[in-house]
C-alpha cells in the first residue's frame, strides 16, 4: 500500500468512500448516541485552533488562557467560584482523573484496597478506571425509580472507602441520582464524592422550573469534590471534549507530573501532548450561546422528549420504563423482545441502543433530532410491531 503514492483527488474521492459508509446525524435516523452535530461555529473555532498543543502551554499562551476561561465558565454553570480543572478528551477520561485523585488523597492516610462506592448505571468508563487504579467496586443496588438507592450507601462505607460516585443522568436512562443525600453522606463521613454529569452537566443547568423542580445536583452541594461534564455530548462541541472540574486546586494538583524539557514545568492531565481546538470550539459556544442560548437549546430537546413519550405512551404494545427527566426515553414491548425490536428498527435504518439494567430499548432525543425524524420513527416502530 505505502509504496505508491495517490493523488490528492484520488485521496479525497476516496475518503469520500469512507464518509459515506458513515451514519450522518443530519439523517435523524442517530438515536442512540450521546453526542450530536456540533455546530457550525463550533467547527469554525475547532480549525482555527488545530494546530495549538496545550500539553505545552508556554508555547500556545492565549490557548491556555482560554482554557481557564472555560474552566471558570462551566464553574459558573456548575455553581462553583474559582473552579479548576481541564478540558480533556472526554468523559472517561475525566472519571479517570477524579478518581486518580481519590486514590492519591486515600493513599496519603490508608494502606488497603481503595475501595468506590458506585450505582449499578454507572458509565462503564468506570469498569476501565477500576481495572487501571486497582480499586474494588462496592455496587449500589438502584431504587425502585432506577436511581442509586441513597439508603444503602452508608452500610457499605468502610475504612478503605476512597470515594462515592453518583451519576447526574445515567447513560442508559438519563436519570439523576439524589446528589444532595449523597452529598451529605459524603460529607458526614470524610469520603471523597464525584458526579459524573457527563450527559447531564450540559442539560440540568439549562431546564427551566418545571423540569428542573428543587433538583440539586452540583457543587451547591458542599460534599461534591469534582464533576465530569463533556461539551461534546450536549454542549454541541466537536469530539474530543470532556470537561473534569475540581472544587479544590490542591486536588488537581495532586496529578501533577513535572514537564522539564517543556516550556511549562509541569502538566496536571493524564494525556500529554492535546489539541487546544476542543477548547476553543468550547469556548466559542459558551460565549455564543450563553445561559440562554443553551436553555433554548434544552427546551427544544426537552419538548421533543415530550411527545414522543406522549406518542409512545398511547402507542399499543409499549411499556414505557420510567418518566423521562432528561431527554432520553427506554421502552420495552409486550409482543417482542428489545433485541430483536432493535434488529428490525436497525433494518429500517434506525440506530436505537438496548440497556442492560433494565433490559429496555431507549431513545436520546439530541439536538439533531426532530419532530418529522420522530414521526417517521413511529410509522417504522409500529410497522415492526405489527410485523
Ligand atoms: N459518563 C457518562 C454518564 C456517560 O454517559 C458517558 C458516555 O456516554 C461517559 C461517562 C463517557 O464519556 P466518553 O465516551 O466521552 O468518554
Amino acid at each position: 500500500m505505502l509504496d505508491k503514492r495517490m493523488s490528492k483527488e484520488d485521496i479525497f474521492e476516496n475518503l469520500k468512500k469512507f464518509q459515506d459508509m458513515d451514519m450522518s446525524y443530519e439523517s435523524g435516523k442517530i438515536l442512540s448516541s450521546m453526542c450530536t452535530k456540533p455546530d457550525p461555529v463550533a467547527m469554525q473555532a475547532y480549525k482555527m485552533f488545530i494546530e495549538t498543543n496545550l500539553g505545552d502551554p508556554g508555547l500556545f499562551q492565549g490557548t491556555a488562557l482560554m482554557e481557564s476561561e472555560v474552566i471558570e465558565m462551566l464553574g459558573q454553570i456548575l455553581h462553583l467560584e474559582n473552579a479548576s480543572g481541564h478540558i480533556v478528551t472526554g468523559g472517561t477520561e475525566a472519571n479517570i482523573m477524579a478518581m486518580s485523585v481519590a486514590k492519591y488523597l486515600f493513599q496519603e492516610k490508608h494502606d488497603g484496597t481503595p475501595e468506590i462506592i458506585l450505582p449499578t448505571s454507572a458509565h462503564f468508563s468506570f469498569k476501565k478506571i477500576i481495572s487501571m487504579l486497582s480499586l474494588k467496586a462496592v455496587y449500589v443496588p438502584l431504587d425502585e425509580n432506577y436511581r442509586m438507592d441513597v439508603s444503602k450507601i452508608e452500610e457499605l462505607i468502610t475504612d478503605n472507602t476512597m470515594a462515592i460516585v453518583a451519576i447526574a443522568g445515567t447513560t442508559e436512562l438519563g436519570l439523576v441520582d439524589d446528589i444532595e443525600k449523597i452529598s451529605n453522606i459524603a460529607y458526614s463521613n470524610g469520603i471523597y464524592l464525584h458526579v459524573d454529569a457527563a450527559f447531564g452537566g450540559f442539560i440540568i443547568p439549562f431546564l427551566d422550573n418545571q423540569h428542573k423542580g428543587n433538583l440539586n445536583f452540583d457543587f451547591k452541594c458542599k460534599g461534591v469534590c469534582s464533576m465530569t461534564i463533556d461539551p461534546h455530548k450536549m454542549g454541541l462541541a466537536p469530539v474530543p471534549a470532556g470537561g473534569i472540574l475540581f472544587r479544590h486546586a490542591e486536588h488537581l494538583e495532586k496529578l501533577a507530573v513535572k514537564t522539564p524539557y517543556l516550556t511549562r514545568n509541569k502538566q496536571t492531565t493524564i494525556v500529554g501532548t492535546r489539541s487546544g481546538a476542543a477548547t476553543a470550539a468550547t469556548w466559542t459556544l459558551l460565549n455564543y450561546y450563553g445561559m440562554e442560548g443553551y436553555q433554548k437549546i434544552v427546551k427544544d430537546a426537552m419538548e421533543l422528549t415530550e411527545y414522543t413519550y406522549n406518542k409512545l405512551s398511547n402507542m399499543e404494545h409499549i411499556d414505557i420504563t420510567c418518566k423521562p427527566q432528561l431527554n432520553l426515553i427506554s421502552f420495552t414491548s409486550d409482543i417482542k423482545d428489545v433485541d430483536t425490536l432493535k434488529q428490525e428498527l436497525y433494518d429500517y435504518g434506525w440506530r436505537v441502543s438496548v440497556a442492560q439494567k433494565p433490559h429496555v430499548l431507549r431513545l436520546v432525543l439530541m439536538p439533531h433530532v426532530k419532530r418529522e425524524h420522530i414521526d417517521k420513527f413511529l410509522i417504522d416502530l409500529k410497522s415492526v410491531l405489527e410485523d
